[in-house]
């Protein structure tokens, strides 16, 4: 065991061009969540003086980087892609053997990365600022977008590709400088992420990487007076720390943090167009989506139907190691993330939910070194139960039964989170009212909850976000500020 350990890979720190042992000689382990005798990786718990080294650097290279233009920018981020493209196997396998979503989920996950990067590489091409008429007519108004300057970026474990490289990508193009922090669960494959910028030849200091304890490494960057941007996606109660040390350091800061999707489902839907949207939204990805499913809220004249439906389909899930491509949902990605499930399955029980299908820990034969779950149903939810209200992270979903269309968008609201909706309805004016009345930011109509594409702004309301949005042009928003210039001619 002692001999494994020492033959895996460690993954430094990349700061100012080079790749640095910690002076902590600390390492952590990434194991594998289908199999914790597998380590995948080792990386290592940074210093809180490595922190500060690393915003050194961003800060030494911001000038020139912000200098070199946003169209050249934009050339280095398409040279990014294509090393993304070349390692995109390596870098989905180790996805999947990190944090356990299966294989063609990871492929998927590498690819919106490599699409990303192209869609902000084109962004250095468009334009920057707007010409306003001015009352004077000897003089040129226009408007200029600036960068912020430094950006610390701190990430989650759930998407370890694409949610770094969406901040990443338009921080660089709009010509900030990065120190990026990513989740200690997923940060192998994180690091191989930032070796194809590395490949790619971006100049020293302008991305800089460190791994360590949100406690320490990420506390050290969100409370770092040095920095003119903090980018945070993660879990609503460390959001709320990023929230209170950059408003004390007047440092501008954009959240993304957990939701508690609902699914309405009306009596005029399409029964297996329904179901068929549902179990994708709750199950893939083992339900470790910030957009998954998690409530379902059927009208009664079509409860049966849908629950029957439901049953059936939900029995054809194969759950196991998400490397075999023929499995349809791979484990829970870390073991707390599986104690937090089990506990949510046991609150709902006391509750006085039913749970009606799952629920339990999978654990016989090739199962017995993993963190699975089985994909849990329960009925008989009321609004008021914790496992209506708080986010569980994990393939477990609520059926409420509701009435009418105004009854169900009132339970969809009836939660401090407002990140997805859905609706499955065959009736114009049923979707309209949700789409007025539903308090989201992603909102779907005969669509699953989870997913948005790449162009399209991202983010959520009330307690999911800060109300800024992210991916798309929405990202110059937070990554630039805006100077109003006025030129005459003498
Ligand atoms: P988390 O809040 O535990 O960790 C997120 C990041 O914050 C990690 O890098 C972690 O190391 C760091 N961190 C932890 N403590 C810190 C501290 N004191 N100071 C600074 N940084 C600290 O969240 P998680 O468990 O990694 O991710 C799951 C959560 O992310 C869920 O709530 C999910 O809904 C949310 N999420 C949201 C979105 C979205 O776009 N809205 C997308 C994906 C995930």
């Amino acid at each position: 065991m002692v001999e494994a350990i020492k033959t895996v890979e460690v993954f430094k720190n990349y700061i100012n061009g080079e790749w640095k042992d910690s002076i902590s000689g600390q390492i952590t382990n990434s194991i594998n969540p289908a199999n914790k005798n597998e380590i995948v990786g080792q990386v290592q718990s940074s210093t809180i003086e490595e922190v500060d080294d690393a915003i050194q650097a961003a800060t030494e290279a911001k000038v020139n980087w912000r200098k070199l233009g946003q169209y050249n920018r934009g050339q280095l981020l398409y040279k990014v892609a294509n090393e993304l493209e070349k390692n995109l196997n390596d870098i989905a396998e180790t996805l999947t053997k990190e944090m356990g979503k299966t294989l063609p989920e990871a492929i998927g996950e590498t690819q919106r990365g490599i699409a990303i990067l192209r869609y902000y590489a084109a962004e250095g091409m468009r334009k920057d600022g707007d010409v306003i008429p001015s009352s004077d007519q000897d003089a040129l108004m226009f408007t200029k977008r600036t960068p912020l300057g430094v950006v610390g970026i701190i990430t989650p474990w759930n998407f370890p590709v694409a949610i770094p490289i969406w901040k990443i990508a338009p921080a660089l193009v709009y010509g900030n400088t990065v120190v990026f922090k990513p989740a200690t669960e997923s940060a192998v494959t994180a690091a191989k992420v930032v070796q194809c910028f590395e490949q790619a030849g971006l100049p020293k200091g302008v991305l800089n990487f460190i791994t360590g304890k949100g406690s320490v490494v990420g506390d050290a960057l969100i409370n770092s007076t040095k920095l003119n941007g903090i980018t945070f996606t993660g879990s609503e109660y460390t959001g709320k720390l990023v929230a209170k040390a950059a408003s004390a350091n007047g440092v501008k800061y954009q959240l993304e943090m957990g939701g508690k999707n609902p699914v309405i489902v009306l009596n005029d839907a399409d029964p297996k167009s329904a179901v068929d949207g549902i179990l994708s939204g709750a199950f893939k990805s083992t339900g470790q989506k910030c957009t998954a499913t998690s409530r379902v809220i059927v009208q009664e004249g079509i409860y049966e139907e849908i629950k029957n439906l439901l049953l059936k389909e939900v029995g054809k899930i194969t759950v196991g190691n998400g490397i075999d491509t023929e499995i349809w949902m791979g484990p829970c990605a870390s073991e707390n993330q599986l104690n937090t499930v089990l506990e949510y399955i046991k609150i709902g029980q006391e509750e006085g939910a039913n749970l009606i299908f799952g629920g339990k820990r999978i654990t016989d034969n090739e199962y017995a070194n993993g963190f699975y779950v089985e994909p849990a149903i329960f009925e008989d939810v009321t609004s008021s139960m914790r496992i209506a209200q708080e986010e569980i992270f994990g393939p477990v979903i609520a059926l409420i039964k509701v009435s009418s269309v105004e009854e169900a968008i009132d339970v969809a609201n009836d939660t401090d989170f407002g990140l997805s909706a859905s609706l499955y309805t065959s009736n114009i004016s049923s979707a309209l009212a949700f789409i007025d009345d539903i308090e989201a930011g992603l909102v779907r109509v005969n669509a699953e909850s989870a997913g948005v594409e790449l162009q399209a702004p991202f983010g959520g309301m009330k307690s999911s976000s800060t109300g800024t949005r992210e991916q798309g042009e929405a990202a110059k928003e937070f990554y630039t500020q805006t100077k109003t210039v006025l030129i005459k001619n003498k």
